[in-house]
């Protein structure tokens, strides 16, 4: 069962494809620091290919077919794309799920304050984080203000060369005896995740003139008032490139791994897809990291009415061919795994770990405590996936989210798996999890990649 390290099996061209690979990825993440430019990326490059909205579709009454590459996206932040394939759709697809959200700081809906002469801007965090991680390191904020008669500004500040960056201060070590004597989750405390934005006051301002500055900023930059913070959607980031991580560069340090290295290969993968058997899909969700919630979570109803009005244009308007399509389709919940890591051995099973440079990881089973909240693939099913990934030679291996009783966690699984479809977890295993900066290896993204492409092509 000993598998073998994946850069060992690249000769000297797949290596330098490996490379190129990772080049666009570390473009891509660094470009798709929220859902919306997740959204955003991942369209440009699926228009570029071919792809067509499919209110274009709807809306001239255009019939489907075989070979026709068609997208549609909801509210922004989530997005399907679809390959046709010849089988009918009620044949059932092959369908790639990945989630674009990472876990981040929300800016609050009424943020703004000054406090001894320091503007700041309040957040609640979005996920699950580890609060002291996110202090005195440069951050970055994106997202949008929509002001009342519906004008969207977008924000994007703290990544361009030229731009300020953002901070959340921590207490000097000096000071920090009290601090540290507190449990590694109550060291920095929610309610003071509050971010740094401005120090200089307005001339001429008798009292809050720091804060005078900052609204001053706002209207000269953003033409937006106070009050227009209470239906914006800004989130806070680390601030900095993708970039590459040990001497060797075999690794890529980035924000956002979770989960966008399994959309972005998704996306790679179904881009690469022409005149497939089954219809091929990539779904990108939004919201997985509280919960798959929402109107653009996995749980929301806008993947089954998309596909609703796939059949309809191919003149199949019965509610039993959408039920048909879901039950006989087959899914790959894309999403990360958690990397085996030297420094703390103890939380995993070494027979049952992933490891970074070993492939493509798949996990029968998620969820805590005895499987709970787990979808928990099918034996058949996974028979099926194992000669795929053997047939294409794609390095792969297995693992369970740490050893039995010692935490868990859940992905999209066993939302789509509601259907009747049969659904596996397989993404690529992340380093530092959740961390501003998570790391990843090449060689599982392009064995990511591969993996994705012969799913769709032979599942
Ligand atoms: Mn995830
Ligand atoms: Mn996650």
């Amino acid at each position: 069962m000993e598998k073998k390290n994946a850069w060992l099996s690249y000769k000297k061209r797949e290596e330098k494809a490996v490379f190129a690979l990772n080049e666009d990825y570390k473009k891509y993440l660094s470009a798709s620091k929220t859902e919306r430019l997740a959204v955003k990326n991942t369209i440009a490059e699926a228009e570029k290919q071919g792809f067509v909205n499919i209110e274009t579709l709807i809306a001239e009454g255009k019939p489907v077919k075989p070979g026709d590459r068609i997208y549609a996206v909801w509210m922004k932040k989530t997005a399907a794309l679809f390959v046709i394939g010849e089988e009918p759709l009620s044949a059932g697809m092959n369908i790639l799920g990945a989630h674009i959200d990472s876990p981040r700081l929300d800016i609050k809906q009424v943020p703004l304050y000054e406090d001894k002469e320091f503007a700041y801007l309040d957040t609640h965090y979005y996920g699950g984080i580890k609060k002291y991680q996110w202090v005195a390191l440069p951050l970055a904020m994106y997202g949008v203000i929509v002001k009342k008669d519906g004008t969207v500004v977008d924000v994007a500040i703290g990544d361009k060369p030229t731009d300020p960056v953002l901070v959340i201060t921590d207490l000097l070590p000096h000071l920090g005896a009290d601090q540290m004597k507190k449990d590694a989750g109550r060291i920095i405390e929610g309610e003071d995740l509050n971010v740094m934005i401005g120090s200089k006051p307005l001339e001429g301002e008798e009292k809050e003139a720091v804060k005078a500055q900052l609204l001053k900023y706002f209207k000269d930059v953003y033409d937006i008032e106070e009050d227009d913070f209470l239906s914006a959607e800004l989130e806070v980031v680390p601030a900095g490139e993708t970039r590459d991580l040990g001497m060797d560069r075999a690794l890529v340090l980035g924000y956002g791994h979770d989960d966008r290295v399994c959309a972005y290969t998704s996306m790679r993968a179904i881009l690469e897809t022409a005149s497939p058997k089954k219809t091929a899909v990539c779904l990108l969700t939004d919201k997985e990291e509280i919960g798959s919630v929402g109107a653009t979570g996995a749980q929301s109803f806008f993947f089954e009415n998309t596909v609703a009005e796939i059949l309809n244009l191919m003149g199949e308007t019965s509610n039993l061919a959408v039920r048909r399509a879901l039950a006989n389709s087959r899914m790959i919940s894309s999403d990360v795994s958690a990397g085996f890591d030297p420094i703390y051995p103890g939380v995993n099973e070494p027979k049952n770990s992933a490891y970074l440079g070993h492939g493509i990881c798949f996990n029968k089973f998620t969820g805590a405590r005895g499987k709970s909240g787990s979808n928990d693939a099918n034996a058949e099913y996974v028979a099926v996936i194992r000669k795929i990934m053997e047939d294409n030679k794609v390095a792969f291996q297995t693992s369970e989210l740490g050893k039995v009783d010692q935490g868990g966690g859940g992905t999209i699984a066993y939302i789509s798996a509601k259907y009747g479809m049969s659904v596996i977890d397989a993404g690529v295993p992340v380093l530092s999890m959740h961390a501003p900066w998570e790391a990843v290896s090449k060689a599982d993204v392009y064995e990511a990649v591969k993996c994705y492409k012969a799913f769709l092509k032979d599942a």
